[in-house]
């Protein structure tokens, strides 16, 4: 029989699939190595991979699956540019603000350009001269495209990449309450998104970071594996461990820390406001570290910003964050970052990009002092720091009062209200009914494509490979003969695969010429949700075998019943 008469069926024999025994020495997690070995991915640099044809599959699943519910939620797509103009993002004041992590390139004629990390200065751009009147609002945008952010460290796989492929919308609406609504349909969207992907999942209080805005929440990925620390209650409260209802802060305590502190003029927590000399800002950091000539030093830093970089030593030459025996030595508590009960002598430096910020508030939590922080435009309130603190596994519910569970979670996606940040600082507006100018009110809403489908993994897997949720499997059925050579077993098989695909389903069928052994363990690395295998002793009575990939369990079914069987 022509191998290609039934073109719908995909045949394992020409599927660009290369299978690995091993696993690649540099992959340093289960879905690095599966999805290695499954054939679905290769990598070409580190964050730098290519997406074979199963694995782009499940991409395009995902995708599908995200642009279903945007487009059914008010979205609307579009694709902009990867590569953006510098003076968009100096317009935003975030050229300089965004650090490392953009990848900034330099065109034939000495212009500036960046690889895309994420898309609101370009949408503000686009929008602010064409959405003019209140009439044409809300709108609500959105691309499925490649990010590139040179992460500090890139590591396991899709999980965090450099390049990586990102959902990301953004909405423009007229007020608050319109950007309520719009937040809201993007929660149900994200929750439909997960529950067809099937992700076990939790959504978060988070931290608004380097994007900025005032409300967030992340739908984080349940998973051991997890980068991201969360705490929840079974009353529902669930934040990421950086943020949520804190101690009662001893705002006193981090005032006396810092009158210690012999940086000339810096005493008291407005001194050191004085001296960051600070406008708005999102969360920053302290880090306690020695410079080269052994003085030792406090960094105020982005929330982003690592101290190993070299970054820091345009701070302090030569700054070395100090160890936890460094720290008991000048009497500093073990694990602290910042200057808890700070020892004469010791020196205060604050990143560039933290200078211009006008209100600050300095937070500390019960290990110590660990985040300067400043509200937006609001009045400077010692319980403003209240959202800058970590919470803990054990601290009672904000909610309820029972002590919190820790949990860890891979962030696939997030949900914010900007506000009017980006708008203002663009000059972005339309006109109200009232007829006065008005900043446009945006939420953004992202979801990483590509981490999803390694979260996928992370949660799903057995000790023989990956075990897909049917949702953005690769495709749903692989019918295997158990006989190579043409006979009456391939021929029953490739009619059931025939008959499979007519009924909708997507169908494999494994025709290689391999020994049985090869063709199971091969299948069930791949993790497609069903196998059919077909076999002499059971062709003789009309029956074949199902298997269910997720609970092994199989079963034998008579050849016309496969259908129903399979679903
Ligand atoms: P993280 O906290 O893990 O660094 P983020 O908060 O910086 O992520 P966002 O700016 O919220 O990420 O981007 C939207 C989504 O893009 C994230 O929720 C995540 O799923 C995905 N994403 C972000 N960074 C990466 C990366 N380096 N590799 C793969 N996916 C990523
Ligand atoms: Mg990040
Ligand atoms: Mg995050
Ligand atoms: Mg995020």
């Amino acid at each position: 029989m022509n191998k290609h008469i039934n073109r719908a069926v995909l045949r394992m024999s020409d599927i660009y699939a290369p299978t690995l025994k091993e696993d690649p020495s540099d992959a340093d997690i289960v879905s690095a190595k599966l999805l290695a070995r499954a054939g679905m991915i290769r990598k070409e640099a580190a964050g730098l991979y290519t997406f074979l044809p199963l694995g782009l599959r499940v991409i395009h699943k995902i995708e599908n699956i995200v642009r279903e519910e945007m487009d059914t939620h008010g979205g609307q797509e579009v694709l902009m540019p990867f590569v953006q103009p510098a003076e968009l993002w100096q317009r935003s004041g975030r050229w300089n603000a965004y650090g490392a992590e953009m990848l900034r390139v330099i065109d034939r004629h000495d212009n500036e350009f960046c690889l895309g990390p994420t898309h609101e200065e370009v949408i503000t751009d686009l929008v602010s001269n064409e959405l003019r009147s209140y009439k044409d609002l809300p709108k609500n945008l959105y691309q499925i495209q490649v990010k590139f952010r040179d992460e500090r460290r890139p590591r396991f796989a899709l999980l965090r990449g450099r390049e990586f492929m990102m959902k990301d919308a953004y909405s423009f609406n007229a007020d608050q309450e319109s950007l309520d609504e719009t937040y809201d349909l993007m929660r149900d969207a994200y929750i439909n998104m997960c529950d067809r992907m099937g992700l076990k999942y939790r959504i978060v209080q988070a931290d608004p970071g380097q994007i900025g805005g005032n409300a967030t929440e992340e739908f984080m990925a349940l998973a051991e594996t997890g980068e991201a620390e969360l705490v929840y209650c079974d009353c529902g409260y669930a934040a990421d461990i950086e943020v949520g209802e804190c101690h009662p802060q001893p705002t006193q305590y981090a005032a006396d820390a810092l009158t210690k502190v012999e940086t000339p003029g810096v005493h008291t927590i407005a001194e050191l406001a004085a001296f960051l000399n600070c406008e708005e800002s999102a969360t920053a950091k302290a880090f306690s570290g020695k410079g080269e000539d052994g003085s030792v030093w406090v960094l105020f830093v982005p929330g982003d910003y690592e101290v190993n970089e070299c970054k820091a030593d345009r701070l302090v030459p030569g700054f070395t964050p100090l160890t936890d025996d460094d720290m008991a030595k000048i009497g500093l508590p073990k694990g602290s970052m910042g200057p808890v009960g700070l020892p004469e002598g010791v020196k205060v430096a604050a990143d560039e990009s933290l200078r211009g910020i006008e209100r600050w508030v300095v937070g500390a939590n019960e290990d110590g002092f660990h985040y300067v922080g400043a509200k937006h435009g609001e009045d400077f309130q010692v319980d403003a720091w209240e959202d800058l603190c970590t919470v803990h596994e054990g601290d009672a519910c904000p909610h309820c009062g029972l002590p919190l569970k820790a949990a860890r979670g891979i962030e696939v996606g997030q949900i914010f209200k900007l506000g009017d940040k980006y708008s203002k600082a663009m000059n972005a507006t339309f006109m109200d009914e009232d007829g006065s100018e008005k900043p446009f009110m945006m939420g953004c809403y992202g979801v990483g494509v590509s981490r999803t489908m390694a979260a996928a993994v992370e949660q799903s897997h057995d000790d023989f490979g990956i075990v897909w949720p049917a949702g953005i499997a690769p495709a749903h059925v692989c019918v295997i003969p158990l006989s190579a050579k043409p006979d009456e077993v391939t021929e029953a098989a490739e009619k059931l695969a025939g008959e499979l695909s007519a009924a909708g389903y997507e169908v494999v069928l494994d025709d290689r010429n391999e020994r049985a052994g090869v063709k199971f363990a091969d299948n069930d690395l791949i993790g497609w949700p069903v196998q059919v295998v077909v076999g002499k002793r059971g062709l003789a009575e009309g029956t074949v075998e199902v298997k269910n990939r997720a609970t092994g369990e199989k079963v034998s079914v008579a050849l016309d019943a496969v259908e129903a069987a399979v679903d």
